[in-house]
């Protein structure tokens, strides 16, 4: 499989090389040429395996040219090793719990897959990368744990100052080792932004390795696909097309849903769900794309004024809204309903929602409109992440995983910075001269 850039003015690259890169030098994201479709026999055969049989089958063409067999499977199995559940919570909703591996957020699956994808590159050329990452929140737990001791490999984490959760700083900023977080005195706007400025800076890229571990990556794009193969397999029943709703910030996650769709997967229709920031819901109604600054909410994961991964969708869809309409329905949702959702969710069924999945909660209830089709929303979070307003609106604390009690009695460590580009191009060009 070859690699283009949504730009189209990159020649077309390897897996190898578009994961070490990260973002295409014309600026644009790298996607695979073409998407294979899978025979018949293999969705015939889908529930009688493992995860991580899936997860290979489905990786297998994309990397086929990179990876020997052997190499992906331990990369598999090291970085997925924990469950992908589907839930049934009542009449045809499903939920898929995406948030049962180390940092409780499904951002795991795809940071741990290219942190390992990433090394195996890396070690090969004895070279040394320094990873580049904005994060709204859960980002930069899910690539700080992933990469965390990697030889070879440096994180460097921007992070807007007091937008993200005490929790969720905590497990980014404590680890030390390879992993430096940056505290940006802007938004995650401003951290996104000045993540690409490094990607476009030729003078920079010159002198040190950089690449995104952002869902600009390719490579964290990949691996999502795999878990709407497997709980499609897991509802146990060969003749439904699902409805999928997708609680979205920068819209990587529902890119992996299409792509897996466009790979053949019976999927009746995505749910693009969001908060206020509802720049895609309102492209796809309106056909005219506005980005604009994020605005805070408490489905902090999910503020994304101008996000990355629309690129990509358009591109897969030949920028024609009226084949992505009949694929994707938008809608949005404010802080009122989403608190209302987690309330009711746990009065009904003692269920607990973090303001992510109930926003995906929400998408579904909005795209299931007819009876004969099953839905599943991603839950992307687990409720302890958030456990002030899960708290808030169920009276009750959720069960805090050991994993996360840990992380918050250690020391935060962090460097302050201000949202200019010179500033970070600067302390790069000074940090490397030492790594
Ligand atoms: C990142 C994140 C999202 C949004 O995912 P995208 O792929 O950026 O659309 C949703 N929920 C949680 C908890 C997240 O961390």
């Amino acid at each position: 499989m070859k690699y283009i850039s949504t730009n189209r003015s990159t020649p077309s690259v390897s897996f190898r090389e578009a994961i070490l890169l990260g973002q295409a030098p014309d600026k644009g994201l790298f996607v695979p040429e073409g998407i294979p479709v899978f025979p018949d026999v293999f969705f015939r055969e889908l529930p009688d395996l493992s995860w991580a049989e899936i997860a290979f089958k489905v990786a297998r063409p994309y990397t086929e040219n990179d990876l020997p067999d052997d190499a992906l499977w331990s990369i598999i199995t090291d970085a997925l090793h924990f469950n992908i559940p589907l839930i049934h919570l009542h009449d045809q909703i499903h939920v898929l719990e995406l948030f049962h591996g180390p940092t409780l957020a499904f951002k795991d699956v795809g940071a741990r897959f290219m942190a390992r994808c990433l090394a195996y590159f890396t070690a090969k050329k004895g070279a040394k990368i320094t990873i580049l990452v904005a994060t709204s929140g859960d980002t930069g737990s899910a690539v700080a744990n992933g990469f965390l001791g990697v030889e070879g490999v440096e994180v460097v984490i921007l992070y807007p100052k007091g937008k993200v959760s005490e929790l969720q700083e905590k497990q980014f900023t404590t680890l030390g080792e390879n992993i430096t977080a940056l505290e940006i005195d802007g938004t995650f706007d401003d951290c996104q932004r000045m993540v690409k400025s490094a990607f476009g800076d030729e003078y920079l890229r010159n002198r040190i390795n950089i690449s995104s571990a952002n869902s600009i990556n390719i490579g964290r794009l990949l691996p999502q696909s795999f878990y709407y193969f497997y709980a499609w397999a897991q509802l146990g029943n060969q003749e439904v097309k699902p409805i999928i709703s997708v609680p979205s910030g920068n819209f990587g996650n529902l890119t992996s849903g299409l792509m897996a769709k466009k790979m053949g997967l019976p999927v009746a229709g995505f749910v693009a769900a969001t908060n206020i920031n509802k720049v895609v819901p309102e492209y796809l109604e309106t056909g005219i794309y506005t980005p604009r600054s994020s605005i805070q909410t408490i489905a902090n994961a999910m503020d994304v004024g101008d996000p990355s991964n629309l690129a990509r969708i358009r591109h897969m869809y030949d920028d024609n809204i009226r084949e992505l309409r009949r694929d994707v329905t938008g809608c949005f949702f404010e802080e009122k309903e989403i608190r209302n959702a987690i309330r009711s969710v746990y009065l009904n069924t003692g269920y607990m929602l973090d303001p992510h999945s109930a926003i995906g909660y929400l998408g579904l209830k909005t795209g299931l409109k007819e009876d004969r089709f099953p839905g599943i929303f991603l839950a992307t979070a687990h409720p302890a992440k958030f456990k002030d307003v899960v708290a808030e609106e169920t009276g009750k604390l959720p069960d805090i995983p050991e994993r996360l009690a840990k992380c918050m009695n250690r020391k935060k460590q962090t460097l302050r910075m201000g949202n200019d580009y010179g500033e970070l191009k600067e302390f790069l060009l000074q940090t490397n001269k030492y790594i």
